[in-house]
């Protein structure tokens, strides 16, 4: 018995370093197709004037539709009395004068009013008219025409 043998075996093996790194740069982002530019030559929309539903406020005096001046409402109640309006809320028939005295006069004293509003009004009445009239803010230098007037009298 004997002998021996020392088997020794070298196993080694050299590890190949596999560093091959493939970088592969693909465009992940196309870009887009270039699109040519359309000119604007389409027709502009159509830009009509809207229908508003604008309630109407005329003075029954001068019949000028009034907005800069406003319109001072006058109410014929449901009880069928005619008494100003100043919020303008009553419920009622309604007719408007402007901010004029001489529209209110002509309105008060030439039956204007009593049309408008379709219903007789008394003297009482007119004479409340003519007080609330007293203390609006109405314009008493404005002649009925357009020209203004010259201070200093009539020539
Ligand atoms: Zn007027």
């Amino acid at each position: 018995m004997g002998g021996g043998a020392t088997l020794g075996g070298e196993e080694g093996g050299r590890g190949t370093p596999a560093s091959a790194s493939s970088i592969s740069l693909s465009p992940s982002s196309p870009l887009p197709p270039p699109q040519p530019k359309a000119p604007p030559s389409s027709p502009k929309r159509k830009k009509g004037p809207r229908p508003k539903h604008v309630p109407q406020r005329m003075c029954v005096a001068c019949r000028e539709h009034d907005t800069k001046r406003g319109l001072h409402r006058i109410v014929r109640t449901p009880e069928g009395a005619v008494e100003p309006d100043p919020t303008g809320r009553r419920n009622g028939r309604g007719a408007y004068l402007c901010g004029r005295a001489a529209c209110w006069e002509k309105a008060l004293s030439s039956g204007m009013l009593t049309r408008a509003l379709n219903v007789e009004i008394d003297q009482e009445s007119l004479d409340a008219l003519r007080r609330y009239a007293a203390t609006l803010p109405l314009e008493t230098s404005e002649a009925a025409g357009t020209a203004p007037i010259n201070k200093g009298g009539e020539a």
